[in-house]
């Protein structure tokens, strides 16, 4: 029966998300990302997927739905199913995390892209950078305020706040069915005001089914609300109180969190430093007439590593790092001017400490979510360790991406459809939790399984 959706991932799992809504004529997947621990059980300790054999490896453990139509030839080469013409219209995108883009490099390039306008300014500059996996698909944008088509299909995009910038959620008018897709949300960033303008928008569609994301929506969860604000307050303290090298390892495409430590290190007379790939993206963004981001050499220098020869000479750097050279801040830059720098060292650059040799007693901001799991552990142990190593303090400092369980359900409520579909969360069923008093009904999603929206 049509339109019915069917979702391939964001089961019973956080991230992952992969929903194929289909009305008669026409099919459109909502995100196609990798979930966090797909596959682990067969690939990790350095066991990887072999990219030379496409989608194979994946489809080997279940890690890849085998939809006939989607795939490139290039990643069914060596797979029992065959290529054959696009089956799929589109791929709409909620936002650039990969939890949610991170399979698209293995569809039919003749798929078009459907995203929001930030979100393809944050493409090119991962493309320009390194690679996307948008990279072989034509590209079509909109904004709040927008609507867009396709084949049936009406959508509706919103913005929502979230740890990216360019996060929407969608209201999709299907056949005689409505659905709401929120993405991932929070109502507690600089933008949570966007959030609140979906659940609106979406309220007034009236969506006879919601598909929300329930990240936090667990026993454990403390409730707690960190705000960017407060982590603003709380960073602006200790780089102050810092009487030698402060630096910070944060997700190099969360915009607020950059803001915030511009204005941390604004605020006691440091320059905030950033790696080459997130000047890229800084540059990209400040096309963005709605996004407030910090000018590259003006508000903030660029950090460049020793490469090969180790003469900051060009013939070492790629062509897009070159025009960083000139103004670049090196290692023994930073060294120089310890107490005038907030360096913001992601911790794959770690051993660029032992370059820059800073006295003991400096700062070291871990602004990323505390570990979930055993190998997240692992990773903050030996960010530990290195901290440990130069002589330097650690505090960890951060906002979620995501709302609590409170709000989440407070979104539920507003959105006010017949039906809800978990997702995006580990566990569904405690969403029947938000339904004392209410008639809608909770349908946990089954991986695979088309459920009919009508
Ligand atoms: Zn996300």
């Amino acid at each position: 029966m049509y339109p019915r959706l069917t979702c391939y991932g964001g089961v019973g799992e956080i991230g992952g998300n992969k929903f194929l809504l289909e009305d008669r004529g026409s099919r459109v997947l909502l995100d196609f990302g990798t979930g966090f621990s797909d596959g682990s059980d067969y690939f990790s300790g350095g066991i990887e997927p072999r990219l030379v054999n496409g989608a194979g490896d994946l489809f080997e453990f279940g890690l890849l739905p085998e939809i006939p139509g989607l795939y490139s030839e290039k990643a069914l080469q060596n797979t029992r199913l065959k290529h054959s013409d696009p089956e799929v219209d589109a791929i709409v995108l909620s936002h650039y995390h990969t939890d949610h883009t991170g399979r698209i490099g293995y569809t039919d390039p003749e798929i078009p892209v459907y995203c929001g306008e930030t979100t393809s300014l944050i493409h090119s500059a991962y493309s320009d950078s390194s690679s996307s996996p948008l990279d072989d698909h034509e590209v079509r944008k909109f904004r709040t305020g927008d609507r867009f088509r396709v084949g049936s299909m009406e959508f509706v995009p919103v913005h929502v706040d979230h740890s990216i910038p360019g996060a929407y959620g969608f209201v999709i008018h299907c056949g005689d069915a409505t659905l709401a897709y929120t993405g991932d949300f929070r109502f507690h960033g600089p933008a949570g005001s966007m959030t609140k303008d979906f659940v609106e928008a979406a309220a007034k569609e009236r969506p006879g089914t919601l598909l929300t994301e329930g990240t936090r929506v667990r026993e454990n969860d403390d409730g707690v609300n960190t705000s960017e604000s407060q982590v603003m307050e709380e960073a602006m303290r200790l780089v102050g109180r810092s009487r030698a090298l402060v630096f910070s390892s944060f997700r190099g495409n969360d915009v607020d969190r950059i803001n915030t430590f511009h204005a941390a290190a604004e605020a006691s007379g440091r320059r905030l430093v950033v790696s080459m790939k997130m000047a890229v993206l800084l540059e990209k963004l400040s096309a963005d007439r709605k996004l407030k981001v910090p000018r590259i050499g003006k508000d903030v220098g660029v950090y460049v590593r020793r490469k090969r020869t180790g003469k900051l000479d060009d013939s070492d750097y790629f062509s897009w790092e070159r025009r960083f050279l000139g103004d670049g801040v090196s290692a023994s830059d930073v060294r120089a001017k310890q107490r005038e720098v907030l360096l913001h060292l992601e911790a794959w650059n770690f051993p660029e400490l032992i370059d820059i040799k800073p006295e003991k007693g400096g700062t070291y901001i871990h602004a990323a979510t505390e570990a979930f799991n055993e190998e997240g552990e692992r990773e903050e142990a030996v960010i530990k360790n290195w901290v440990d190593h130069v002589g330097f303090t650690y505090t960890q400092l951060h906002a979620s991406g995501h709302a609590p369980m409170r709000e989440v359900k407070a979104l539920v409520d507003g959105v006010g459809a017949r039906k809800v579909i978990p997702i995006h969360t580990e566990h569904p069923e405690m969403f029947a939790a938000f339904r004392k008093g209410k008639k809608w009904k909770l349908a946990p999603p089954l991986k695979g399984e088309p459920t009919p929206l009508v």
